[in-house]
């Protein structure tokens, strides 16, 4: 019999699992749990697949969330929403958006769910925000033993931090409640300066709008600064399609580098310069998750390192000759977010203030060579990678970067001593799970 087949949605990496379930109940998540312990098989949770890498993958049982969804209660006097594990993030945004409620912090995609997204470090940008993490309250996880554990911050200090970014290595989490907030409207603005500038007032530009971002196409000494910030203003006549300026820019890249592919790589700049400025950049305003994110047709792969605030600027300003001499240029620009630093051990945004360099490329062979320059160049800033993303560090580079790394390592060890929710890619950046140490002993 053939097997089914999963791939993420860059298409650049899949699996034949033994079984490819969908279930539509904690229930179900359950008995496949203890199904596939029971026979010796190994189990990963997969959400919609956005991340670049094998995270998701599995030989042995791969649920698929996508079909567990919905909103199971919104609690309006604490401030709160119990989601199911599969729901894309701007499903959810969209129910809260009809009660008047919203999330206060989103990064740019509506479609990936609140577990996957949640599982792998996600965040957008705000130096008061920390990543989505940060807005969760409770979760419940289908673990190893057949068992459901309910998990807030009364619990163990160490899961309770553990078990919101795990890379689906502690269990299957089954909801998850975040915190909300009042619906609010964001102003959204683009300017553009020279990056020496910009690299001279780094920090200073990264507090002055509540969620600022930054665009660079490396070829070029300019930037595109773009500032988000609440406003009491009404959304902007014809807003919603305001959005689609960014889409468009990615479907641009996208024709940039198939055109790149037959005329060679060098050509990305003059391509860019002759197809770009086509979509208008005046300022508007729009209900808080339409600003967030934006539609992501367009296919590509993504590699996104945080490092310490205080040395995002030097990496930009060591990544500049390091781009240039390759002379492949991607047509997408360099992305720069901050945000807050938080307490929980896998999180990139550990223990500082966090500024995260994102490249992207399509997905052709050359091209990926300058993902492996720019991790190279950016290895020496204290950098960790997003775990959905591309990179190719190990758990010997990764371990002396993460302070509380065997807090996790315990807390895995305790909740999945025989490896059901390991995978071969999983093993290769936490190392295999390793024998219980005591409580205290780990930090
Ligand atoms: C177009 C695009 C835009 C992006 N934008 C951003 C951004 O703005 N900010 C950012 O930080 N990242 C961003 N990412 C990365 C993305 O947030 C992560 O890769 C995220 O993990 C994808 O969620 P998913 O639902 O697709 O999860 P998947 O890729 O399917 O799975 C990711 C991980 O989560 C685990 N997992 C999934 N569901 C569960 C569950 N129920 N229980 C336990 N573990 C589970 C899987 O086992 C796997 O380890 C982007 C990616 C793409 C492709």
């Amino acid at each position: 019999m053939q097997r089914s087949t999963w791939r993420t949605w860059s298409g650049t990496v899949g699996c034949a699992p033994a079984q490819l379930l969908r279930p539509t109940g904690e229930d179900e998540i359950v008995q496949a749990v203890r199904a596939a312990a029971g026979s010796g098989l190994t189990v990963r949770a997969a959400g919609t697949g956005h991340s670049f890498n094998r995270l998701a993958t599995t030989p042995g049982v791969l649920l698929d969330l996508t079909s567990y969804t919905g909103v199971v209660a919104v609690d309006r006097a604490a401030g709160e929403v119990t989601v199911r594990a599969g729901t894309r993030i701007g499903t959810l945004c969209e129910t809260l958006d009809r009660q008047g409620l919203a999330l206060e912090n989103i990064g740019t995609l509506a479609d990936q769910t609140v577990a996957g997204a949640l599982s792998t470090g996600n965040h957008g940008t705000g130096l008061a925000h920390q990543p989505l993490s940060g807005q969760v309250t409770r979760v419940r996880l289908a673990t190893a033993d057949g068992e459901v554990r309910d998990i807030g911050p009364g619990d163990d200090p160490d899961l309770w931090a553990s078990v919101r970014t795990a890379l689906g290595t502690l269990g299957v989490l089954t909801t998850v409640t975040l915190r909300c907030v009042p619906q609010f409207n964001l102003r959204h603005q683009l300017r553009s300066e020279p990056l020496d500038a910009l690299l001279e007032r780094f920090t200073d530009w990264a507090g002055q709008s509540e969620h600022p971002s930054l665009n660079w196409l490396p070829w070029t000494d300019q930037v595109s600064l773009r500032s988000v910030d609440r406003t009491d203003e009404p959304p902007t006549p014809r807003a919603p399609l305001r959005r689609y300026a960014t889409t468009l820019d990615e479907v641009r890249c996208g024709l940039t580098g198939q055109a790149g592919r037959a005329g060679g790589a060098s050509t990305v700049p003059w391509l860019t310069r002759h197809l770009g400025g086509l979509w208008p950049d005046a300022p508007y305003t729009d209900a808080s998750h339409r600003v967030f994110t934006f539609p992501q047709p367009v296919k590509f792969l993504a590699m996104e390192h945080a490092l310490p605030l205080g040395r995002t600027a030097e990496a930009l300003r060591a990544l500049r000759p390091v781009l240039r001499r390759l002379g492949a240029y991607s047509p997408y620009s360099v992305l720069v977010r901050v945000g807050a630093g938080d307490d929980l051990p896998l999180s990139p945004a550990y223990g500082r203030a966090t500024g995260y360099l994102n490249l992207t490329v399509p997905r052709t062979a050359g091209q990926i060579e300058i993902l492996r320059a720019a991790e190279h160049v950016l290895r020496e800033f204290e950098a960790r990678p997003h775990w959905g993303k591309a990179h190719t560090a190990t758990a010997e580079v990764l371990a002396p970067r993460y302070p509380r790394w065997k807090d996790f390592q315990r807390i895995r060890a305790l909740l999945d001593p025989a490896g059901v929710f390991s995978n071969e890619y999983a093993d290769n950046v936490l190392g295999p799970v390793t024998a219980v140490a005591p409580a205290g002993a780990a930090r």
